[in-house]
């Protein structure tokens, strides 16, 4: 699958925001934001003034590097999200949030998007009980997700106990770290996706 493979600092500082997409790295001052907080290239630090579109764009790039997800998914995404009852901005960050991936990164078993992705190509993990390996499959209230027997003794695994106890989750999931077992209880309501987002930016955007 193709997917972003360019330094990841180099987002942040382009999108001016820390996205935490290197896991434990970002919450230590190695983090490339926090030393240069600017966007990276020649004129990175010139002031220039930010059209309505470029303000819009700029949204929807940060939250698609932020989930991980190339555009043309993205668009699928914002076109499910409208076809929804409700609001569609608030759809689609549920739809993001209910990818695989990031419930396992959410939960704890996985220190960042990407690494919860490789970990379930690799075949790490259950959902209700039958092997998974599609990192952008979408969970649903009261699935219920396992790390496989023969996958408990990988080191990032025997690791999650310790990042379980010490992010905790949200409220929408249930983590049981001594059994690594996670329970989704309930659809993310906008309350529960603490990241700054304007997802109505995303809306106007593609509304055009
Ligand atoms: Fe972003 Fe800092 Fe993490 Fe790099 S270390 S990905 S700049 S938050």
């Amino acid at each position: 699958m193709a997917r972003y493979t360019d330094a990841k600092c180099r987002v942040c500082r382009r999108e001016g925001q820390k996205l935490f997409l290197k896991g434990d790295r970002c919450f230590t001052d190695k983090c490339s934001y926090e030393r240069r907080p600017y966007v990276p290239g020649q004129h990175g630090r010139g002031r220039k003034k930010i059209s309505d579109y470029a303000i819009q764009l700029r949204e929807k790039q940060k939250v698609r590097r932020m989930y991980g997800i190339l555009e043309k998914q993205f668009r699928s995404y914002f076109e499910q999200a409208d076809m929804q009852k409700g609001v569609t901005g608030t759809n689609l960050l549920a739809l993001l949030e209910m990818r695989l991936d990031n419930v396992i990164y959410r939960m704890g078993f996985a220190n960042s998007r990407d690494q919860a992705r490789q970990l379930v190509r690799h075949g790490v993990f259950q959902l209700n009980g039958r092997r998974v390996n599609i990192p952008s499959m979408q969970v649903s209230q009261a699935d219920v997700i396992t790390v496989r027997e023969e996958s408990r003794k990988i080191p990032v695994i025997q690791e999650a106990q310790e990042v379980i106890a010490r992010r905790g989750c949200p409220d929408w999931l249930e983590v049981d770290g001594p059994n690594l077992k996670g329970t989704i209880k309930a659809r993310p309501v906008r309350e529960d996706i603490q990241f700054p987002i304007n997802e109505q930016l995303i809306v106007e955007l593609y509304s055009k």
